[in-house]
């Protein structure tokens, strides 16, 4: 356990951080159990003056979902914010396909929130394709994104995750949605937004108006949060509360090795 040599790091960590980004399963609940005190723990930080995000991969959610569920959970304070890969993908249409017309392979709740950013969907005659983790997914919405994808319309991921966490065996994401759509138009996205790329990193930190170095990653997969905090230029904090162990935590690569280790976020309370 290097948690006490990580003491000194992890003190100037939190005192440069003005924003925590905090994934969910695994760092702030596990299904439908807080982990921990982390009520107790959310309200000390946001005392301390610092703000909470939580930032999910998961697209097929809409925001206001994950934040009813968090207040249900008594995790959710009036300043919080939620950003999903979803709005990363809004997000970067705008900035990037302002007033073009998309074919959007997502569920009900993220056509809504894209609708709501003023994105014109298009299953017709589209200018730009985007494949978000739909669990309403129908022959019909693969084949016709194949299609526009041999006619060489941009190709957007809202994520690249191949499996989605869950109770006994992990469901089939985005990641493996992608590797079918290789498979039958020989294409792979340009873009994809989710962690661990810089597109979410990059808008969350203009959204959020502070520089990269005043954000903290915490998670509980190395692979995706910790290494999107390093991708970005954020503080990455690995929590040992999910998917990962203290004996795997030793043995990561450099672009998945965080700056700090805790048991638990929990843990942060003493560091404020
Ligand atoms: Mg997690």
């Amino acid at each position: 356990m290097r948690l006490s040599a990580d003491d000194g790091q992890l003190r100037a960590l939190v005192g440069r951080t003005r924003v925590f980004l905090l994934d969910l399963d695994g760092t702030v609940y596990i299904g439908d159990e807080p982990i921990g005190p982390m009520a107790r723990t959310l309200a000390a930080v946001r005392s301390s003056g610092r703000k909470l995000v939580f930032c999910t991969n998961n697209s097929s959610k809409s925001a206001q979902a994950y934040a009813r569920k968090l207040k249900k959970l008594g995790l959710f304070g009036r300043e919080d914010e939620v950003y999903t890969s979803g709005i990363a993908a809004a997000e970067y249409l705008r900035a990037n396909f302002a007033g073009k017309r998309v074919f959007l392979v997502g569920t009900a709740a993220l056509r809504r929130e894209f609708s709501a950013r003023g994105i014109a969907l298009d299953d017709a005659d589209p200018d730009v394709c985007v494949l978000a983790y739909d669990t309403a997914l129908t022959f019909r919405k693969l084949a016709l994104f194949n299609r526009f994808l041999a006619e060489g319309k941009p190709y957007i991921a809202t994520h690249a995750d191949a499996v989605c966490p869950a109770k006994g065996v992990y469901p089939p994401d985005v990641g493996s949605f992608i590797e079918l759509l290789r498979c039958s138009s020989g294409r792979v996205p340009d873009v994809v937004c989710g962690k661990p790329g810089p597109v979410m990193g990059g808008l969350l930190a203009s959204h959020l108006g502070v520089a990269a170095n005043e954000v903290a990653m915490v998670g509980d997969r190395p692979y995706t949060d910790i290494r999107f905090g390093n991708n970005n230029g954020f503080g990455t904090v690995l929590v040992l509360s999910g998917e990962t162990d203290a004996a795997a935590a030793e043995k990561l690569p450099p672009s998945d090795r965080p700056q700090a280790i805790l048991n638990s976020f929990n843990d942060i309370e003493k560091y404020l």
